[in-house]
């Protein structure tokens, strides 16, 4: 089966929120100073950017840029 990239991951999004839930945690330790810095992420608000991905929007927190894409409601 081939699909577009986009579509693949909406499909393996999808399947992950059915197994475990929509609530998608990340974890990172800052490069400079170790320090853990814990993210979560609806996988709802994902899962509708990926399927109509039209502006990309940028948000600034501190010294980092975050570009991402999400649909018009
Ligand atoms: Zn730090």
């Amino acid at each position: 089966m081939k699909l577009p990239i986009g579509r693949r991951d909406a499909l393996l999004l999808e399947l992950r929120e059915k197994l475990f839930g929509a609530e998608l945690v990340g974890v990172v330790n800052c490069p400079e100073c170790g320090e853990r810095l814990q993210v979560s992420q609806n996988a709802v608000d994902l899962q509708s950017a990926s399927d109509d991905a039209t502006d990309v929007e940028t948000v600034r927190i501190d010294d980092y840029t975050v570009h991402f894409s999400c649909a018009r409601q």
